[in-house]
């Protein structure tokens, strides 16, 4: 018989990948440059050249059998050793490369850090609003998934909810940010009250509590600010990182997770990752990939599409009297709906060629979220839009 829980979920099919598919099919029938397509968060910048030029030089006058060749178990050593400097210099870290595992993305990085310190049974926490995957993502290993209700002035942590959702069951905590999708950026002052309540909470309960920090928006920041690093505020935390947005690389499957070295059994938990792995058939990116990153760790795409596209809808939501919090970074901004069902709302937009996302499957009702890696232009071009769109079926 087949696995009955997967077949279910057959039923509950990703509402982002719908929209996208739906923006596709009406492509086809109005030409896709005429749809306001702000579903699906995909880069829309190249790589950099740096990074096609380090795989090209690696193919030319690398050894083959190397390059494509099995890496270790837990990642090639002189690409962690790599990746532990660029953090350490970065962010003042002590990292080397025996704390770092190369992932496949982002979501790789999860799978392990979240086996590595819960079992079934166990629960982990995040925060509203929160990437949808993580659901899944936790389904898998056995864990139970609590949500702490957002808080919608700032999309900081809502510090009384999340005091109020910890107990003695809580293994691990989930943050992501910047943050998809509100593109809000934890402050160093929101990360110093989280590790202050999760030290506290390991003190009362007598357990770790581990921070499994989820950063593929790093280095997308407005502004000219920062992402504080979480990891320095809180010794148990697992930090998950992805060059799936950075550099552009998401097909490439690319990430790691690096151990905070005075996080409890620091030195245990990459090899565990490595047995965790065996489980899972994850086995490594691709030998090729972890060198080709190594060599360009210092290096972003061109990043400042997004900003300018974040200040064009800011101010054409706000002046159109959409209730919306700034984003300090990422490319997703989270506006309130013009109504109470988001489900609704989207809906409507659609008649506009408007394709935005309802904010349900984040954990909030009532929003939608944009997702402003497209075309400078065609944001222009959807303002018009946006504007039809809110005076026609809301003036
Ligand atoms: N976490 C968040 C918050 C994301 O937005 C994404 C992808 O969009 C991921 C994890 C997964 O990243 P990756 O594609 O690198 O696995």
């Amino acid at each position: 018989m087949i696995n009955e829980d997967y077949k279910a979920m057959l039923g509950g099919k990703s509402v982002i990948r719908e929209l996208s598919e739906y923006a596709t099919a009406r492509g086809k029938e109005i030409g896709y440059e005429n749809v306001f397509d702000y579903s699906l968060g995909n880069p829309s910048v190249p790589a950099p050249s740096a990074f096609t030029h380090a795989m090209v030089d690696l193919y030319e006058h690398g050894d083959p059998v190397s390059i494509h060749g099995y890496s270790p178990s837990l990642g090639i050593p002189e690409v962690k050793d790599a990746i532990a400097e660029s953090l350490n210099t970065r962010f003042g870290m002590t990292y080397t490369g025996n704390h770092i595992f190369p992932t496949t993305g982002a979501a790789g990085a999860l799978a392990h850090a979240m086996r590595a310190v819960t079992k079934p049974g166990d629960e982990i926490i995040t925060f509203a609003p929160y990437f949808p995957e993580y659901q899944p993502y936790v389904n898998g290993t056995g864990a139970k998934l609590t949500i702490v209700p957002a808080d919608l002035d700032n999309f900081q942590i809502n510090f009384e909810a999340f005091e109020a959702a910890l107990n003695p069951n809580v293994q691990a905590v989930l943050i992501n940010t910047p943050n998809n999708p509100s593109g809000a950026v934890y402050s160093a002052e929101t990360l110093r009250r989280l590790a202050d309540v999760l030290r506290d909470k390991q003190r009362e309960y007598g357990h770790d509590i581990f921070l499994i920090s989820d950063e593929p928006y790093r280095e997308i920041v407005f502004d000219g600010g920062k992402q504080a690093y979480p990891a320095k505020f809180y010794d148990n935390t697992l930090t998950c990182y992805s060059w799936s947005k950075s550099l552009s690389l998401p097909g490439e499957r690319i990430g790691y997770v690096a151990v905070n070295p005075a996080a409890t059994d620091a030195d245990l938990l990459v090899p565990m990752m490595g047995q965790i792995s065996r489980g899972t058939g994850h086995n490594c990116p691709p030998s090729s990939i972890q060198r080709g990153v190594a060599k360009v760790l210092g290096e972003t795409s061109d990043l400042s599409v997004y900003e300018t596209n974040m200040n064009l809808l800011y101010d054409a939501l706000t002046g159109i009297g959409f209730d919306v919090v700034r984003p300090g970074g990422t490319f997703y901004i989270f506006p309130k709906a013009l109504e109470a069902d988001a489900n609704a709302f989207c809906m409507k937009a659609k008649q506009y060629d408007l394709i935005l996302v309802p904010s349900n499957s984040f954990g909030v009702e009532g929003y939608f979220r944009m997702a402003y890696c497209i075309d400078t232009d065609k944001v222009k071009r959807s303002i018009p839009a946006l504007e039809r769109f809110a005076r026609e079926e809301y003036g």
